[in-house]
């Protein structure tokens, strides 16, 4: 294997303009997608250029090597895996080439979503439409036939293509679409027909001995039509009668309504082939006037009974959608969004959405009335729970599928709704006929299901709720499908309806088609006769294939003769076992929420910086799950390509907070470097960062000197080639005197120590505000003293130890970390508060200690701790806050941290700003700073960390405000990168307000200066 790898690197790396990746940490990393499965690839390759994708299929077809293509990996059938090379165009091809006035040329890598921001301007859109549009590619949406809620009024992926760039196995580059066939004339509009490929051909040119790679685009073309008419022509009655004319069908190849007299329609035939005859390159795409006069409405239900019955009566009105949603999915909006709470009914058993569009705002309100009206009259109860007609409010309606579909990952337990049998779609009239029978299926092996249906068009998504199967493990997975794929068949329906076949239904196809799976097979010999291209999809002779790679899910524990070739089992280094940690990794189903750069969420910086799949969480989970379950941890750490793997994570936290299954990736990736620190140690400039407080007491010392070094350009570009530490980083001036050592401490008038009857907090203050700004500490004891508190302040404490936990130097974080525990466990124990000022230091307190230090006192410590905000607002919520704030007339720039928004208590300091009056807060929300605790101090990091902070640099550069805030010290070290104005901590601008420290007026008046900060 690995000198397969390294001739293909010899032998494409230089001749692509891409790029190709061979090293482990990539093949894990797109050994899956949202499937079950899992197989890892020779390489995967990142084309540029359609240029490069025929050097790649010619190389293909010369060396017998298969090509997977991919988009965005978000297929829930494993159609974009595979053990070739696999071809990912999301990274580079993924541009929009040019819009015209009906149409849109585009590269297969543009993300749906991407694409309709720049058509809506126009007041247009493509319309086909998934539910995860932020995230799939067009390409993806090509390769299976997307489709969604609207299916019924705007068709599916295949109603919307022109033509298509196709490269061919061998590297012929077509375009295709309804071609004219050779030696036929048409009388028949041919508007988009492609007339110069009615070439005939000679007999040489047919010869089948001919090297694919050395045959001319032309002799492809012609030889290709002519076969595939052929075939067609005389198999016109099989297709006729064995593919059903459904709504919805992605299974095998579309071959129903192809060949029309003197046009072959290959673009309908090649929409839905799941890369298994070309590789498409670009496409041109109809777009479609957004709609104008839509109504929608949400109905709730008692039983699914009744909600069923409701459908059947509504379909024959023609709704442009009519999605069911059970109670499981219900109850997950709920819970998902308040405005959805409002909606749906607690005790709700299923809910249909239920839209009409028509030419009139009345027209469509009418035709709802009317839909209400049939349901009364029939007696059906229900509660319509909100109605809606304007576009936004008619988004919103249909946004709780798309909502809810990904949360289902996020239910508890060990059983998960399983996506393999979730995309069966039969008759619209039949669906409420099939239902009870699907349900006696599952009934049958035991299992529930979940279910959400686009019941309009006959599609339904059942995810049966099983433990996760693993290689060698799941009779009961095949035992399900094959029982209900045999009910699918006898009510005229499909397996796959809008996910396409991948290697989950692969092995149905035969069965469900009959005689006309031979057909298939031919087709897939005139484009591919090498079966290079996607191959085991849609045509495969291996009847075990739905089970045969199923992910690893399992450390090799109880294997021995694998464990007795392997090195030994890791030891783990957080507190888990290693069965724990893969299971938290095996959490991840490769939704690719996580990869999206156009969500309103936070989610991942580095993914937001360039979307490489590699730096995504999702490539994290599986990468570590890999290597945990197959013992090759110590392989993936030994690789060069690996430092980059481990390199883009920092501790954030924000995709733990937005991944609809709630995977510990920090925590994962924070085992991997911990590994990699116990083989290789830190760098240089790491464990200088790590251990900056060891060194910053003398640095202190010496302020006077320090402060101007640090201000010296010289000395720092020598400090940045010694040590690594950016030269061109504003940093913190140091104290001269630290807050720990300061009379306030010193004098013990701290001694609100247990056993003190006044109400007692613990101040932990943390590395920043005790050797940078102390004045913080003071604010904030001043503040607590105002409102009645002692402050005790254990002098034995020591900084948190973030910046070692999260490099992976987890020996230096525990005996942080403990010796904390020493010195706040006793207040602790008394039930004392610990407050932070640093979110980061209460962050690190509550979730990184106890997977630190194994024992009861850090599960207490964390159970006391938080954070400075959260403390005061509690008190303001129970009306224990003084309010005696004096007006401070000014408008300041207010930013929320990733440390903040994973402590997950809301932002309570903008709470307590907004009681101070005449101050104006202008929220800035342009992500994570990109600092990351010392993370955007090395110089090795810094551009990553300003590319990453951009939006928020340039907005501290233009706002019209005297300061920025933010509680964390990190990110207040980007706002001032290159700020005029000064960041300070909010307990600041209360201590000012209050009138407890009139000096720090002058703060807001001292301007970062050169390399150092305000
Ligand atoms: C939470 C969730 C919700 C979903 N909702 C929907 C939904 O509402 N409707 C729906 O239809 N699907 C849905 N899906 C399934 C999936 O997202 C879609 O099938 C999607 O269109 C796949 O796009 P992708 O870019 O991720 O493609 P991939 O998963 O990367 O690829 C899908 C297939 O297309 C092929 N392919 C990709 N690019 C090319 C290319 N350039 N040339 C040739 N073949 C190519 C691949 O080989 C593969 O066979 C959902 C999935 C998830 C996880
Ligand atoms: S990490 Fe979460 S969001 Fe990302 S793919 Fe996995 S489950 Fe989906
Ligand atoms: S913790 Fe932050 S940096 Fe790390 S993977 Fe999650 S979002 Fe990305």
């Amino acid at each position: 294997m690995e000198e397969r790898r390294r001739r293909l690197l010899e032998d494409l790396n230089d001749a692509i303009k891409g790029e190709l990746r061979v090293d482990r940490a990539a093949v894990v990393a797109y050994s899956t997608d949202a499937s079950l499965y899992e197989i890892e690839p020779l390489a995967v390759a990142f084309p540029r250029e359609t240029r490069d994708v025929e050097i790649l299929a010619a190389y293909s077809a010369d060396n017998n090597i298969p090509l997977i293509a991919r988009g965005a990996g978000s297929g829930l059938a494993g159609g974009a895996i595979g053990s070739g090379i696999v071809i990912d165009f999301s990274r580079h091809m993924n541009q929009v080439v040019s819009i015209g006035e009906d149409r849109v040329r585009v590269q297969p890598g543009v993300v749906r979503e991407k694409l309709n921001e720049q058509l809506r301007e126009r007041g247009r859109y493509f319309a086909p439409d998934p539910s995860n549009t932020r995230i799939t590619t067009v390409g993806g949406m090509l390769g299976v036939d997307g489709a969604g809620s609207h299916a019924v009024r705007v068709g599916s992926a295949r109603d919307h293509v022109e033509t298509i760039e196709c490269v061919l196995s061998g590297g012929q580059r077509l375009e295709l679409g309804r071609e004219l066939l050779a030696g036929r004339d048409s009388s028949t509009d041919a508007t988009s027909l492609n007339r110069d490929s009615a070439v005939m051909l000679s007999e040489s040119s047919l010869s089948d001995s001919l090297r694919l790679s050395a045959m001319t685009a032309t002799t492809r073309r012609a030889l290709l039509l002519q076969k595939l008419a052929q075939i067609l022509r005389e198999n016109a009655q099989l297709i006729h009668e064995l593919q059903p004319p459904l709504l919805r069908n992605s299974c095998g190849y579309r071959l129903r309504g192809i060949l029309q007299d003197s046009q072959i329609d290959v673009r309908r035939m090649l929409v839905g082939s799941e890369g298994t005859l070309g590789l498409f390159t670009e496409a041109t795409l109809f777009t479609t006037p957004l709609p104008r006069n839509r109504s929608a409405a949400i109905l709730m239900f008692s039983s699914l009974e009744g909600a069923i019955q409701a459908m059947q009566l509504i379909l024959p009105l023609e709704p442009s959608g009519c999605d069911l949603l059970d109670r499981r999915l219900l109850s997950l909006g709920r819970g998902a969004d308040q405005r959805f709470r409002d909606i749906i009914l607690p005790d709700a058993e299923a809910g249909l959405i239920i839209e009409f569009s028509g030419f009139s705002e009345r027209e469509v309100l009418q035709r709802l009335d009317d839909m209400q009206r049939l349901l009364n009259d029939r007696r059906i109860e229900f509660q319509l729970t909100r109605q809606a007609s304007n576009y936004d409010d008619v988004e919103f309606l249909w946004a709780l599928p798309g909502k809810v579909v990904s949360l289902l990952a996020s239910l508890k337990g060990n059983s998960r709704p399983l996506p393999f049998v979730e995309d069966v779609a039969v008759p619209p009239e039949r669906l409420a006929e099939f239902l009870p029978v699907a349900q006696r299926v599952f009934q049958r092996h035991e299992v529930t299901a979940t279910l959400y249906a686009h019941a309009a068009s006959g599609q339904l998504h059942f995810r049966p709720i099983m433990p996760i199967p693993c290689r060698g493990d799941a009779t009961a997975m095949e035992a399900i499908a094959r029982d209900l794929y045999r009910k699918v068949r006898d009510f005229g329906g499909t397996i796959s309806g809008e996910h396409g076949d991948g290697l989950s239904r692969t092995a149905f196809i035969r069965t469900q088609y009959g005689a006309l799976y031979r057909v298939f097979q031919q087709i897939k010999e005139v484009f591919d006769p090498q079966k290079l291209m996607n191959p085991e999809k849609i045509i495969s002779n291996d009847p075990s294939l739905t089970v045969r790679y199923l992910r690893h899910t399992r450390p090799m524990v109880d294997e021995p003769s694998a464990v007795q070739s392997k090195p030994l089992l890791p030891v783990m280094q957080l507190a888990w076992t290693i069965e724990e940690a893969t299971d938290a990794a095996v959490r991840c189903n490769g939704c690719g929420t996580c990869r999206t750069q156009v969500s309103p969420q936070r989610m991942c910086p580095f993914v937001e910086a360039n979307g490489d799949e590699e730096v995504s969480p999702r490539a994290k989970a599986n990468v570590v799950r890999n290597s945990l379950s197959t013992n090759s941890l110590q392989e993936l750490l030994a690789e060069a390509g690996t430092s980059r793997f481990l390199a883009s994570c920092f501790n954030c936290k924000q995709c733990q907070l937005d991944c609809p299954s709630e995977v510990n990736i920090p925590h994962l990736l924070i085992e991997a470097r911990a590994q990699h620190f116990q083989a290789h140690g830190l760098s240089k400039t790491e464990k200088l960062l790590s251990r900056v407080h060891t060194y910053a007491r003398m640095a202190s010392r010496v302020s006077f000197i320090t402060n101007r070094l640090l201000n010296n350009s010289l000395f720092r570009r020598i400090f940045q080639r010694i040590l690594g530490i950016s030269a061109q980083r504003r940093l913190p001036r140091f104290t001269q005197t630290l807050f720990l050592e300061s009379q306030r401490v010193l004098r013990n008038q701290n001694s609100g120590a247990p056993g003190s009857n006044k109400p007692t907090v613990v101040y932990f203050v943390d590395y920043f505000a005790n050797h940078h700004d102390p004045e913080l500490g003071e604010a904030f004891v001043r503040v607590l003293e105002h409102n009645g508190y002692r402050v005790f302040i254990p002098q034995s404490q020591t900084v948190c130890g973030m910046a070692m936990f999260s490099n992976g130097d987890l020996t230096g974080a525990r005996t942080l970390a403990e010796q904390n525990i020493r010195a706040l466990i006793e207040p602790a124990r008394e039930g004392y508060s610990i407050v932070c000022t640093e979110p980061t230091a209460a962050l690190c307190l509550t979730q990184e200690y106890p997977m630190l230090v194994q024992n009861d006192d850090a599960g207490i410590v964390a159970q006391q701790t938080t954070d400075a905000g959260s403390f005061l607002a509690d008190l303001h919520r129970r009306g224990l806050l003084k309010r005696d704030f004096s007006p401070l007339p000014m408008r300041i720039a207010w930013h929320t941290p990733c440390h903040v928004k994973a402590l997950q208590k809301g932002t309570p300091m903008l709470e307590l700003l907004a009681l101070i009056p005449e101050l104006t807060v202008l929220m800035i929300e342009k992500g994570c700073s990109g600092m990351a605790g010392t993370f955007g101090i090395a110089a090795a990091n810094f551009s990553k960390s300003v590319e990453i902070g951009a939006g928020l640099i340039n907005e501290m550069q233009t706002i019209d405000a005297v300061a920025g805030v933010t509680d964390c010290s990190s990110c207040r070290m980007q706002m001032e990168q290159a700020a005029t104005i000064p960041t300070i901590h909010p307990i600041k601008l209360l201590a000012l307000s209050y009138g407890l420290m009139p000096r720090l007026s002058e703060r807001l008046k001292s301007r970062p200066n050169g390399l150092v900060m305000s």
